[in-house]
């Protein structure tokens, strides 16, 4: 094992395609496997249960051991599964933006619910980007650390403009290396300049666009893809 490894990112949802065996679905979810604490994170949970189950299972992880889920927004496409990842494993610590906290509380009587205002580190090398307001929906991301001090930027649909997000990785005063998830509406290409790793797929609109612009740097993810840091 390559004792460089910081974090595995398999992606377990999304519309657009799939390797064999996967299944896929309109939505986005990525199972990330943190080196630093040797655990399982879920970033987003995907529309439908058993798409989300078959996909987690064909990478052979059990629901159980996944021990946190950040919901970027609560869009039925990226928190529609959560009911059932709750009622398997009530323990599970739920982030979500602030603002939201609150539905979720009442929606998940005993769940823990954690709402994100601002940068905050969630477990070792692992960031909530803080939540931001656009046109009623609030949205978060989840920022990566990786052993070489990079980061990945991990985004649901990116309402608020994938720049905000970008902007906000900034803080933490290291290079970007990947930005992966939905980009939705983004068309500031130039934030995107720097980054090595760009993997635009659920609801991005300009995905030819992007891959036009930056032929080297633009990577196709399908469900059952498994990027490495
Ligand atoms: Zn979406
Ligand atoms: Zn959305």
């Amino acid at each position: 094992m390559n004792s460089d490894l910081s974090f595995d990112i398999n992606i377990v949802y999304d519309n657009l395609c799939n390797k064999k065996g996967f299944l896929t679905g309109f939505g986005f979810s990525a199972l990330i496997f943190n080196h630093f604490t040797q655990k399982f994170l879920l970033f987003d949970t995907g529309a439908k249960s058993d798409v989300l189950f078959n996909n987690i299972k064909m990478f052979n992880v059990d629901i159980l051991d996944i021990k946190k889920v950040i919901i970027s927004h609560s869009h039925l496409d990226h928190a529609g599964s959560l009911r059932e990842i709750y009622a398997l494993n009530p323990d599970i610590d739920i982030y979500v933006p602030k603002g939201d906290e609150f539905a979720f509380k009442s929606a998940y009587l005993n769940a823990k619910i954690h709402g994100s205002t601002k940068l905050m580190e969630i477990e070792k090398n692992v960031f909530s980007s803080g939540h931001f307001d656009w046109s009623h929906i609030n949205e978060q991301a989840l920022f990566l650390q990786t052993s070489k001090n990079e980061i990945i930027i991990l985004v649901g649909c990116a309402h608020p403009g994938l720049e905000q997000f970008i902007l906000r990785a900034n803080e933490l005063n290291m290079h970007i290396k990947a930005v992966i998830g939905g980009f939705h509406g983004f068309r500031k290409f130039s934030y995107l300049e720097n980054i090595e790793i760009i993997a635009a797929c659920h609801c991005t609109r300009y995905k030819d666009e992007i891959n036009n612009k930056f032929p080297t740097q633009f990577k196709k993810l399908c469900v059952g893809e498994c990027l490495t840091f």
